[in-house]
This record gives structure tokens, C-alpha cells and sequence, in this order.
């Protein structure tokens, strides 16, 4: 059985209009404390009113590492400065490799703008190793249907399977690294029991409901951190919920992150800066 170090609650830090839940970094939790999961915002569970300004992440640029948005309901439309433009709904994943880097704006749909509605997405980003994060800029979105679900206890627990093996279920993203991904519903009673391999780290968040973990309640907003014991981790959901749960071997590399970039050095993060700067990532004004 893997025990449960801590549980750290996600701290409330509205961006604007939009509901915000910062689930990592937060005080308790350095931003590499379960590299290569660095970063988490947890955005809803809101409505939004009809002729809303929708989602207001503008153009703005990434490097160094990669970021994994779930759109559990709303949508999200991601535009870049490689010219893709993709509206991602309700059930859909995005995941977007900065590497080398990019500039890219998160917003709203025109129809979302036009009609409100309820909106809840989490962004995660996750980290990129040294001999990757200078890797060709990737974006690939998913709809529902794109992303496969195990059934698991009698169809109580639906594990959609972003990437990595599932009980058989292979997810349909295929990460530089071996990053393990899903997002799973539990009616309430539900049971799952997984084993993680020894030496890997667990990224376990509440996104509602709450759920015994190894013995141990957690509910909504809380960070799960575990110990490095066990390999058996055995949830059962004691009312409805919804997490977020990953595993993957640790880079273990040097980290320096400010901004909008994540590097191995304080001098890789000045020259992002410097080559922001210089138009290397692309053209703003476009993605207006
Ligand atoms: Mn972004």
C-alpha cells in the first residue's frame, strides 16, 4: 500500500471573472515537488452568462515544457503562432508540447461568448526533460470521442484514458516521456485499484466529490502527495466524484521556471526572454 504524506488544499486565486482553484505551486508545494508535474489551475465549476467575454488568456508564449488542458465542460479554443486554430469541447483534451517555443492564445468560442454556460477546465502542465525542451512546437486536441474510456467496477468508475496503458486501454496521446494520464468519474461506492511502479511519482488531484485513498478521505481541491513506499493505490469514491491522476518516472534535472517558461538554468529563461524579444516565437497581433 502507497500511504499518503499530505494533502494540500488548492489555493483560491480568481483570474478576473473566472473561478480559479491553484492546486500546485502553492506554499506546500514547490513547483517541482512531483516533477515532471509542475503546475496546475483548476478553472470552474461556473456559469457563464449569456454575452460573456469568455476565457481571458490572450496571446502569450510557452517553453520548455508541455500543457495538458481538460475541457470537462464549456469549450476552449486554442489558436498558435503556427497558424492552427481548434475548438476543443466539452469531454475534450488538449495537449500542446511548447518545446523550443510558441505563442498561443486560450479562449472562449464565439458561440460560448454568444450563449453562457457552465465551464470547467483544468490546465497541467507537465515538464519537458533537457534533451527535449528544445523539441519542435506540437499541438494535438481531442474531442470526446477521441478519448477512450475503460468501464472499470461495473461501469461505477470511467477512466478516460489520456495517455499511457489502462487496464488495456491505451491513450491516444503519445507523450515524449512516459507520462501516465487520465481522468476518471466514480459514482458514488465506485472502486478502483491501480499499482504505480516503484520509483515513479503520483500526481493525484480532487476535481469533486471526495474519495477514500488507501484508507484516507480526500475531497474536492485537494492535492494528494504520497510516499514512497508502496505500489498499491485503492480509491473508492464515497460520493460522486472526479479526479485527476497521472504517474511518471522523475526527470530529476536541474529546474528554474519564471513566467511563462520552464528550463533547466536561470540563463536558458533569460535567453527565452531574449528571444521573445527578438520575434522568435512568433507574431502576437495575429492571434488577437
Ligand atoms: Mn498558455
Amino acid at each position: 500500500m502507497k500511504t499518503i504524506k499530505a494533502q494540500h488544499k488548492a489555493v483560491y486565486e480568481p483570474i478576473g471573472e473566472l473561478v480559479t482553484y491553484r492546486a500546485m505551486p502553492t506554499q506546500t508545494v514547490p513547483m517541482n515537488l512531483l516533477d515532471p508535474f509542475i503546475f496546475l489551475n483548476h478553472h470552474g465549476w461556473q456559469e457563464y452568462q449569456p454575452h460573456n467575454n469568455g476565457l481571458p488568456f490572450g496571446p502569450h508564449p510557452h517553453r520548455g515544457f508541455e500543457t495538458v488542458t481538460f475541457i470537462l465542460q464549456g469549450d476552449l479554443t486554442h489558436k498558435d503562432s503556427s497558424g492552427v486554430v481548434s475548438v476543443i469541447k466539452e469531454g475534450g483534451v488538449q495537449w500542446m508540447t511548447a518545446g523550443s517555443g510558441l505563442i498561443h492564445a486560450e479562449v472562449s468560442s464565439p458561440e460560448f461568448k454568444a450563449q453562457g454556460g457552465p465551464l470547467e477546465i483544468l490546465q497541467l502542465w507537465v515538464n519537458l526533460p533537457a534533451k527535449f525542451k528544445m523539441t519542435e512546437p506540437k499541438y494535438v486536441g481531442l474531442q470526446k470521442a477521441d478519448i477512450p474510456v475503460a468501464e472499470l467496477d461495473n461501469g461505477k468508475v470511467a477512466a478516460h484514458v489520456v495517455a499511457g496503458d489502462w487496464n488495456g486501454v491505451k491513450g491516444p496521446f503519445e507523450p515524449l516521456t512516459d507520462i501516465h494520464l487520465s481522468f476518471m468519474y466514480f459514482k458514488e461506492g465506485g472502486k478502483y485499484t491501480t499499482q504505480v511502479p516503484k520509483g515513479q511519482n503520483v500526481f493525484l488531484y480532487i476535481v469533486k466529490g471526495e474519495i477514500k485513498i488507501n484508507g484516507d478521505f480526500a475531497s474536492i481541491h485537494h492535492l494528494v502527495e504520497f510516499n514512497h513506499d508502496g505500489q498499491i493505490i485503492e480509491m473508492k469514491a464515497t460520493a460522486d466524484a472526479i479526479i485527476l491522476f497521472g504517474y511518471a518516472t522523475p526527470f530529476n534535472e536541474p529546474f528554474f521556471a519564471y513566467g511563462p517558461f520552464v528550463m533547466n538554468t536561470k540563463e536558458e529563461v533569460m535567453q527565452a526572454y531574449e528571444d521573445m524579444k527578438n520575434g522568435k516565437f512568433g507574431n502576437e497581433e495575429e492571434l488577437m
